[in-house]
């Protein structure tokens, strides 16, 4: 995947964080907290952010890499059957193992109450920026889709799959039974 989308990435991440940091001053999560990570999350990610974490997790040794992989068929099945379901990225210590390439689901959400397992309350403005820069990395990923993060990287994982992703190639027919029992958008159909 070419490095220019990667930075671009980078860029829309750190804008929210920019155009949110008044917001966030009132958030009362801590480093460790982890409910939206376990009871609240709903982790959409796009094929361009699983790509980066699909990379991370190639680089991981055994017997850990086969551990997270577990874990993210673990958190497909659970989804499939409509549970919520804990991170497969969450270590014992409630932080995060991939938290420097966290997708951007993971980034813009915060709570200026502490949640103890219920939703979150963030500042509506800040609601409305995420919900516009979820669409710009949509744009920046024509070719691809979203989905739940153990969604997506089910798909990733799969060699046609990933091969064809990154030549650029358009193919949601290939996807479509999986596509639409899973929620996979198409992100050129919903970004505009
Ligand atoms: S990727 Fe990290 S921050 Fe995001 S839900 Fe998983 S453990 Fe939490």
């Amino acid at each position: 995947m070419k490095i220019e989308k990667r930075e671009k990435l980078k860029e829309l991440y750190n804008q929210y964080e920019e155009d949110v940091a008044e917001f966030k001053k009132s958030a009362a999560c801590v480093k460790g907290c982890a409910d939206c990570c376990i009871y609240v999350g709903n982790i959409d990610i796009t094929t361009l952010e699983g790509m980066i974490i699909h990379d991370r997790v190639a680089t991981f040794e055994e017997p850990l890499k086969s551990e997270i992989k577990a874990g993210l068929a673990q958190n497909k099945m659970e989804r499939e059957k409509g549970k919520l379901s804990q991170c497969a990225f969450l270590q014992a210590d409630k932080t995060c193992m991939i938290y420097d390439i966290r997708p951007f689901s993971c980034r813009w959400l915060y709570s200026v109450k502490k949640c103890d397992g219920a939703s979150p309350t963030i500042h509506r403005k800040a609601l409305n920026l995420a919900k516009q820069t979820v669409k710009k990395i949509q744009q920046l990923d024509p070719s691809g889709y979203s989905g739940h993060i153990s969604y997506i990287l089910f798909l990733l994982d799969k060699d046609e799959f990933r091969k064809s992703y990154l030549r650029g190639k358009f193919k949601p027919q290939k996807i479509a039974d999986f596509g639409r029992s899973h929620g996979i958008l198409i992100n050129r159909s919903v970004s505009r």
